[in-house]
């Protein structure tokens, strides 16, 4: 995408990144501070998370919060106890980056282990809708909110042996669509993103004779992760963006 952001873009906007201490949603935390956002991190790993909250800091950003949540274990009295918390400290969100996801194993259906393919929809969707159905009243207090999934290639055709993965990202764009639709005429937008081939540690998992150097990095799909958190994106909604859209889906050529 060719998409120029002014520098200040996000100026005191506040965003709440899951997956925030590694991968595509590190470098999103870290670029969106750049460009003059509040974050606040969730994710598993605390030193992760304050390793990013050190590096926004390094980089002169505005003091990022943390929030350290396992989504595999996740409940929802627990999303709204860290909402609750989170709105004695913010007043608002005005932007949600669902990034946080679980690959699970590629394998043909018939192979697919239950529990894996559970822990692959408690992470990818039930975690991730009860966290989302918990910062809705704090998006909704803001004039202007982005609420952002991530979704995949295999999220809107399927693929042999993805199962679980490919299954919850249906689910996610459905996810989005509906709220999309609940929201229309609302402050609030809804959209999916399609990061594409991406050099992380969950695409090493799924392609692992992949040649890496031949994958865009996550600092080289960020002008979308960007548009869709500003303002730009303001009349986009329901809809579903590709990071790399003329890049086919499947392993690195
Ligand atoms: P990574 O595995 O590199 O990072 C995933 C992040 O999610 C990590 O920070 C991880 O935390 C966090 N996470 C995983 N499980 C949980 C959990 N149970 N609770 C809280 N946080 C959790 O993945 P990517 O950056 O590659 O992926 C980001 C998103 O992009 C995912 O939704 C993925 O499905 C999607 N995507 C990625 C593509 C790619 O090519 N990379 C292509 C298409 C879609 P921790 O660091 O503690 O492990």
């Amino acid at each position: 995408m060719h998409y120029q952001p002014k520098q200040d873009l996000l100026d005191q906007r506040i965003i709440l990144v899951t997956g925030a201490g590694d991968g595509i949603g590190r470098e999103a935390a870290l670029t969106y501070a750049r460009f003059g956002a509040r974050l606040v991190l969730l994710g598993r790993t605390a030193s992760k998370l304050l390793a990013v909250q050190q590096q926004i800091a390094e980089l002169g950003g505005l003091p990022a919060l943390t929030i350290t949540l396992d989504l595999l274990h996740a409940t929802p009295e627990q999303c709204q106890q860290i909402a609750g918390d989170l709105a004695t400290q913010v007043p608002h969100l005005d932007g949600v980056l669902n990034n946080a996801g679980l690959l699970g194993d590629i394998v043909p259906m018939a192979e697919t282990d239950i529990a894996t393919w559970t822990e692959v929809m408690q992470v990818n969707v039930n975690a991730t809708f009860m966290l989302t159905q918990a910062l809705l009243p704090l998006l909704l207090k803001s004039h202007s909110a982005s609420l952002v999934f991530t979704s995949s290639s295999v999220g809107r055709v399927g693929r042999a042996n993805w199962g679980a993965y490919a299954v919850s990202k249906f689910a996610t764009e459905g996810m989005m669509q509906v709220l999309a639709e609940e929201y229309k005429g609302s402050h609030l937008r809804v959209n999916c993103v399609n990061p594409g081939g991406t050099r992380t540690q969950m695409r090493a998992a799924a392609f692992p004779l992949e040649d890496s150097n031949k994958l865009k990095t996550p600092a080289d799909i960020m002008p979308l992760y960007l548009y869709l958190m500003g303002d730009d994106s303001r009349r986009k909604t329901g809809m579903s963006f590709d990071a790399q859209p003329k890049r086919k889906p499947g392993p690195a050529e």
